[in-house]
C-alpha cells in the first residue's frame, strides 16, 4: 500500500497482518528528484549462542530479529558448505532477548537439532535469518566428523565462531575457598555488556552458559585464569564452546581488595571474549599480563579493549 506521499516522494509499504491497524512495514521510497527506489528494509540480526555436538550433527541455539519487523518471527536456515541443511522459524522462548530488546516479544529464539552429511574433516556451518527475502548471516561455527578404522565415530570439536548473548553463571565456591567472587564477576560482565555493541552477558538465564565462574583456592601465582574448552580433544556430544573463569581466592587473599578482584574479573572476561594479553600501558588496556591499576580501573575495559572485542563478533 502507499502510505506516504509528500514533497513528491512516494513511499510504499506492506501491511504486516490481515487486519487494518496491523503495523505497516515500510518497504522503501521513490524520491522525487530521481527515479531510484530506495529500500528501507533493514537486515535482520542475531547470534549463535551455543552449538553442541550430537551423534548426527549438532544442536544449535540462538536468537534473531529484525528492526522493522518487530511483530514478526523470522525464518532461519542452517548451511553447511554453502548448502542449506535445515530451516525453521525463530519462535522459541527467550525472555532475556525480550528484556534486552523492548518492543519485541519473548519468542525470538531458535533451537534446532541439525543432521549433517557424513563427510570426514572439519566443516563450517552458518546460520542465516530471513527478513523479507534479505538473508543475514548470524554467525558460523565449525565441527569435525571424526573417522575411525571402522567408519565414522561422530562429531567432535564443535565450536561456534561467533559469541553473542553470553550466558554466564556461578559455579559457586570450591577448592577450599570461602569467598564467592561471582558478584564481582557480574559487575565485570556488566562493564563489558554496557560498553560493547556486540556482546551481552546474561546472568544465569540460559541453560547452556558460555562462561562459568568458579571461586576457590587454586594455588599461587595468579589471581584468575580462563580456560577454553575448545582447546582440547573432545569426544562426541561434549560442549566445546564454554569458558571456565577461575577467581583465585588464594592469590587475592595475599592482599585482597575489591579493586584487584574486579580488575581480575574484567581481565578474565576479556580472555573469555577472545582477547589475548597486550603489553601496553595500563591506561590503554586491562589485558596486561600482570599488575593492577586502581587509577585506571573505573575506565576498564578501555575503549580499545572494547573495540578489540567488537571486531571479533
Ligand atoms: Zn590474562
Amino acid at each position: 500500500m502507499v502510505f506516504s506521499q509528500a514533497n513528491s516522494n512516494l513511499c510504499i509499504g506492506i501491511n504486516s497482518g490481515a487486519n487494518w491497524g496491523d503495523p505497516i512495514i515500510q518497504w522503501g521510497c521513490y524520491f522525487g528528484d530521481n527515479q531510484h527506489f530506495t529500500s528501507s528494509i533493514q537486515p535482520s540480526f542475531g547470534v549463535i549462542d551455543t552449538m553442541v555436538g550430537t551423534d548426527v550433527g549438532f544442536d544449535i541455539q540462538g536468537w534473531t530479529l529484525a528492526p522493522n519487523a518487530s511483530s514478526y518471527q523470522l525464518g532461519y536456515q542452517v548451511l553447511v558448505g554453502g548448502s542449506v541443511v535445515s530451516s525453521s522459524l525463530a519462535n522459541t522462548y527467550r525472555p532475556d532477548v525480550g528484556a534486552a530488546f523492548p518492543g519485541y516479544s519473548d519468542y525470538r529464539g531458535y533451537d534446532l537439532a541439525v543432521s549433517v552429511p557424513l563427510i570426514a574433516g572439519v566443516h563450517t556451518a552458518c546460520v542465516q535469518s530471513n527478513s523479507f527475502g534479505v538473508f543475514s548471516t548470524l554467525g558460523c561455527g565449525t565441527y569435525k566428523w571424526v573417522q575411525s578404522n571402522n567408519g565414522f565415530l561422530g562429531i567432535g570439536d564443535v565450536c561456534p565462531m561467533t559469541k553473542p548473548t553470553i550466558g554466564f553463571y556461578d559455579e559457586g565456591v570450591g577448592s577450599g575457598g570461602t569467598v564467592n567472587f561471582f558478584p564481582t564477576a557480574a559487575t565485570a560482565a556488566l562493564r563489558w555488556s554496557s560498553k560493547s555493541t556486540k556482546v551481552l552477558f546474561v546472568q544465569g538465564s540460559t541453560n547452556k552458559p558460555r562462561v562459568r565462574v568458579r571461586s576457590g583456592k587454586f594455588g599461587s601465582g595468579f589471581t584468575g585464569d580462563t580456560s577454553n574448552s575448545c582447546a582440547g580433544p573432545w569426544g562426541i556430544g561434549l560442549v566445546a564452546s564454554s569458558k571456565v573463569l577461575r577467581m583465585n581466592e588464594q592469590m587475592l587473599n595475599n592482599d585482597i581488595n575489591s579493586t584487584q578482584a574486579l580488575e581480575t574479573a574484567i581481565h578474565e572476561l576479556g580472555h573469555a571474549l577472545g582477547l589475548d594479553h597486550r603489553n601496553d600501558p595500563p591506561s590503554q588496556t586491562v589485558m596486561r599480563s600482570s599488575g593492577f591499576s586502581p587509577v585506571d580501573l573505573p575506565n576498564y575495559p578501555t575503549v580499545s579493549d572494547v573495540q578489540n572485542v567488537d571486531s571479533k563478533y
